[in-house]
């Protein structure tokens, strides 16, 4: 007897910006595997008799992409909870194909992408009339000893960068960009924790970046959003972090 797995999306941190679907599959739950990037407010939801199992710190190793398949011989309805959107750098993908390789029923519960969250929670659009008119979500992560060719493309967009997992790679974001054109005063939001009490926001610019990533070191997790779009923070940004530290 097969199980059922939900693919769930917990969103950017906030327990608030959880979708009404997945607050119902967590409260439904037998048995919920989390990550790292789940915030405790989200993993309080999960019913008291439901098993647990924190698959933190072995991301991306094949016995985390096995849990669910191997829970899916013993528990009725496994949730598989993700920070932000499953198919959004998540590998919810892999574990989704593994899941139909395996004949596993299965669902994916779209959740709130660390980029429109940490959007919204700094007051910064990620387009806006007459100054973006596109935005680009792009990983910072390579696989190892792969180079990212696509430096030309993301700058002639025009658009809105967004930078998932960058923190580490400030220096080759940065030359990356200035080769491909760039300009050096491209302003740019660090944003760490987005949507949550212990979000921080730090401005600098494509030529600052490696300091300011350093500046930074050890924090987590951390969002780059880079574009003109950063200087309406200026006026939008008051309100959207006093209602954050409101709620906290
Ligand atoms: N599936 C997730 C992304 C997983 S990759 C999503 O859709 O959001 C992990 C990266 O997401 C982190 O390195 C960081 O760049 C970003 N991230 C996730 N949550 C974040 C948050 N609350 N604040 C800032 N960045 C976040």
């Amino acid at each position: 007897m097969k199980g059922f797995v939900s693919l769930v999306g917990a969103g950017p941190g906030d327990p608030d910006l959880l979708t009404v679907k997945a607050l119902k599959a967590i409260q439904q739950a037998d048995v919920v595997v989390f990550d790292r990037l789940v915030s405790q407010d989200i993993l309080d939801l999960i019913p008291a008799d439901a098993a647990r199992y924190d698959v933190g710190k072995r991301c991306g190793q094949p016995s985390m992409k096995q849990e669910a398949i191997s829970l899916a011989s013993d528990y009725q309805r496994i949730v598989r909870l993700k920070g932000g959107d499953p198919y959004v750098f998540g590998r919810g993908g892999e574990e989704a194909l593994l899941l139909v390789q395996n004949d596993v029923p299965f669902e994916v519960v779209p959740g709130i992408t660390a980029a429109i969250g940490c959007s919204a929670a700094t007051g910064i659009p990620l387009t806006h009339r007459g100054v973006s008119r596109s935005v680009t979500l792009v990983t910072g992560h390579v696989q190892d000893g792969g180079e990212f060719k696509g430096w030309s493309g993301l700058v002639n967009s025009g658009g809105t960068l967004v930078f998932y997992m960058g923190l580490e790679r400030a220096k080759e974001l940065r030359s990356g960009l200035l080769q491909a054109g760039a300009t050096s005063a491209l302003p740019i939001a660090l944003v760490v924790a987005g949507t949550t009490a212990r979000q921080q926001v730090e401005i600098t610019t494509l030529a600052c970046l490696e300091q300011a990533a350093l500046n930074l070191k050890g924090a987590s997790p951390v969002l780059m959003i880079m574009g003109e779009v950063v200087h309406l923070r200026a006026e939008l940004g008051n309100m959207a972090e006093s209602l954050l530290r409101s709620v906290a």
